[in-house]
């Protein structure tokens, strides 16, 4: 694989951090606090272009490849909120995608390009309260009618559940055909039956709203089936790998910046007459989290450089998918034991990375869910 970034990647690093630095990251501590950030934030990523990186330009897009949406995780951990960063990103790369790929042209002029400017918020409704990992299981029936569907259920852990004008539905259209008796449908919030029910507390990503939603005899049209009737769960399993990748490279990033403050604090804290950083052992910590840290990035770059070149690389995808959440998460634990009692106190951030980033080895497949694909692509 050569490097795979070219200047014009460079350039819209620079340019997605300049405004993520400026515009996002002064807010975070009062978001943070709120527990919300305002919707306009959609709206201005939009203006700029960073909610259509890799789309096709005559749908408003930037006709980027797939590594742009690698350097828009990246930067986005700048904000220092997970929490929005999350939010934006199931925007990007995981309710509009599938929009974009199984759509007709009017789903399309409707609901994707909006959804590139920030008018249109989407979330994903996937997961329900008896099935997460086997999505096969879901219960969340669409009952074939005279003109359309009627849709009876309930999803939990919705991100963007409360804001969100639309959202990209997993449900159940045959419960006799196994796997091929699940369908896509692009459901407006406002429908008659769509009711947000709760939203949930939760122990980090405070800033993202997640939300529990009930389907009350909600009656969808025949064009809100995205995608072929039956084809739901392919097409939502080749959603979770873009979706994955992408919360892979967004754990990388912000395993550095947390290895970072971590490696700057432990040169100016002294113990002992001398600072931390040359007591060996916690030297050799640091120089763990460099390497784990680094080992994550190239199977995230060399991944995201074979997604660019056309393939759909499943396993590699996984391991991505599994390395970067145990290394964010041990970087995260090891830094806040850097940071000794300040780390464990609210008055520095350290606890906050430690916090969100628990949330990448369960979201959107958890470790196990992981391992299960890469042992039976590796044949077990
Ligand atoms: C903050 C947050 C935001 C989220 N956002 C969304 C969203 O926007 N949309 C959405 O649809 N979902 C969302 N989710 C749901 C998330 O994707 C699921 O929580 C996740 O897929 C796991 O499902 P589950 O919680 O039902 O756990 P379960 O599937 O019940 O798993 C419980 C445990 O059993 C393990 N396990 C399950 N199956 C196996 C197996 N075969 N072998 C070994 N171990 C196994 C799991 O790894 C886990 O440890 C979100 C979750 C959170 C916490």
């Amino acid at each position: 694989m050569p490097w795979p970034f070219s200047p014009e990647h460079d350039e819209l690093r620079s340019s997605i951090r300049s405004f993520v630095e400026s515009e996002l990251a002064p807010n975070a501590e009062e978001w943070e606090d709120q527990s919300d950030f305002p919707d306009w934030v959609f709206r201005r990523l939009g203006e700029l272009g960073f909610l259509g990186l890799s789309y096709p330009e005559e749908y408003g897009g930037g006709g980027g490849d797939y590594l742009c949406n690698i350097v828009l995780a990246e930067e986005m951990t700048r904000c220092n909120s997970g929490g929005v960063a999350m939010a934006v990103a199931v925007q990007t790369d995981m309710a509009v995608p599938p929009v974009h790929k199984f759509g007709t042209e009017e789903q399309k002029k409707k609901y994707l390009m909006p959804a590139l400017t920030g008018e249109r918020i989407f979330c994903l409704g996937i997961t329900e309260p008896n099935a997460g990992s086997d999505v096969a299981s879901i219960k969340t029936r669409a009952v074939k009618v005279d003109g359309g569907w009627v849709v009876n259920g309930r999803k939990t852990y919705i991100t963007n559940g409360r804001r969100a004008h639309t959202m990209t539905l997993v449900a159940k259209t045959d419960t006799d055909a196994g796997h091929k008796g699940i369908t896509l449908f692009i459901v407006d919030t406002d429908t008659e039956g769509y009711e947000v029910s709760r939203a949930l507390d939760k122990l980090g990503m405070h800033t993202s709203d997640t939300a529990e939603i009930v389907f009350d005899d909600m009656f969808l049209p025949d064009d809100a089936v995205l995608g072929e009737v039956g084809e739901g769960f392919y097409n939502i399993s080749w959603e979770l790998q873009g979706e994955r990748l992408f919360g892979a490279a967004a754990a990388v990033a912000g395993a550095q910046r947390t290895l970072d403050a971590a490696s700057s604090y432990a040169q100016q804290r002294k113990t002992f007459g001398r600072p931390i950083s040359k007591h060996q052992v916690i030297r050799h910590k640091l120089a763990d989290m460099a390497t784990e840290v680094e080992a994550a990035r190239q199977l995230v770059y060399s991944t995201a450089w074979k997604v660019a070149q056309g393939d759909y690389p499943v396993r590699e995808i996984s391991m991505a998918k599994l390395l970067s959440g145990q290394v964010a998460w041990n970087v995260a634990d090891q830094a806040l034991q850097i940071f000794g009692g300040y780390g464990y106190s609210m008055e520095i951030p350290i606890q906050r990375a430690w916090r969100d980033t628990r949330l990448i080895r369960i979201g959107a497949g958890t470790d196990e869910v992981m391992r299960e694909i890469i042992g039976r692509m590796e044949g077990l």
